[in-house]
């Protein structure tokens, strides 16, 4: 049985941990999630152990990135399941902190951007890239780890938060980790636990759309009309389309049709009061 990770719930504690490990020559992967841990998180912990000798993973629900009519208040948070699948799978540490630890009274700072942050899922959640830079940022800062690992399951995030380490020279090396997914082709999310059975039915026609008009796309359909019939076949489910597009894989920008140009197809719809994202290469 593996020992349970050490929980240090402040950042004088953290940089005592984080310090500690440096002493020792270890190299820090950190793994910034939610909690609610499922098996792709569960990925990640695992990449982070092969690139780095210790392994911190923050469990953090961000009020700052959920819009005022989100689900901060309902969002799962299973803390002692957690912490056992941790130490299951060998992380080192646990940094939970509080909301006040994370911004203390008088906290006045943002980072914006745009770039990769600007469309998408800022079209819809306009506060959301804000709040991952910022809490993304300071975690950075107070755990200076040597790698971060990001899902590609939240694939704009993934291009912010590389982005954003560049362009502040946080130093920090963005692993990123393939979706996990269900047998039936659903990306794991700790929000699908919001889904009834009937609506957890329905879910996968988000992956078969997707990776359809991927096969449309590589076999020569035009981008765009290959991303309109996969909104047609999501919308005909029930789902209600926030998008689905196809863009430059890298820079998120729309596609210019230079040949060779790498597409990434991204989409985001609602499943009764459920936001599902998925994402595929075409
Ligand atoms: P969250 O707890 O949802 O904020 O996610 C924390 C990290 O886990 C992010 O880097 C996500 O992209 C990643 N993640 C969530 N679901 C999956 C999945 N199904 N496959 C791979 N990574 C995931």
């Amino acid at each position: 049985m593996a020992s349970k990770p050490v929980v240090v719930e402040t950042v004088q504690e953290l940089r005592a941990l984080t310090g500690a490990f440096r002493a020792e020559g270890a190299r820090i992967a950190l793994v910034p999630t939610m909690g609610a841990l499922h098996s792709g998180h569960m990925a990640l912990v695992r990449r982070a152990r092969e690139v780095a000798q210790k392994v911190v993973v923050s469990i953090f629900v961000n009020p700052t990135q959920f819009g005022p009519t989100e689900d901060f208040s309902r969002y799962p948070r299973t803390f002692e399941a957690d912490l056992e699948k941790l130490a299951a799978e060998g992380a080192d540490a646990v940094y939970a902190p509080t909301a006040a630890e994370m911004y203390p009274e008088g906290f006045a700072t943002r980072i914006t951007m745009t770039g990769p942050a600007e469309g998408l899922e800022s079209d819809f959640r306009p506060q959301f890239f804000a709040g991952v830079a910022t809490v993304v940022g300071k975690l950075f800062i107070r755990c200076a780890p040597d790698f971060a690992v990001f899902g590609e399951k939240d694939y704009q995030q993934l291009k912010v938060v590389t982005r954003l380490s560049r362009d502040l020279d946080l130093g920090v090396e963005i692993v990123p980790v393939a979706t996990t997914r269900e047998a039936d082709g659903l990306a794991l999310s700790s929000r699908n636990a919001y889904l009834s059975p009937e609506e957890r039915s329905v879910a996968p026609v988000i992956h078969a759309a997707l990776k359809h008009a991927a096969l449309n796309i590589r076999g020569g359909a035009a981008p765009d009309a290959a991303a309109a019939k996969a909104v047609e076949t999501i919308s005909a489910k029930g789902l209600k389309v926030d998008y689905v597009v196809a863009r430059h894989a890298e820079t998120l920008a729309p596609l210019t049709g230079a040949q060779g140009e790498p597409i990434r197809l991204l989409a985001a719809a609602w499943l009764g009061k459920t936001r599902l994202i998925d994402n595929l290469p075409a």
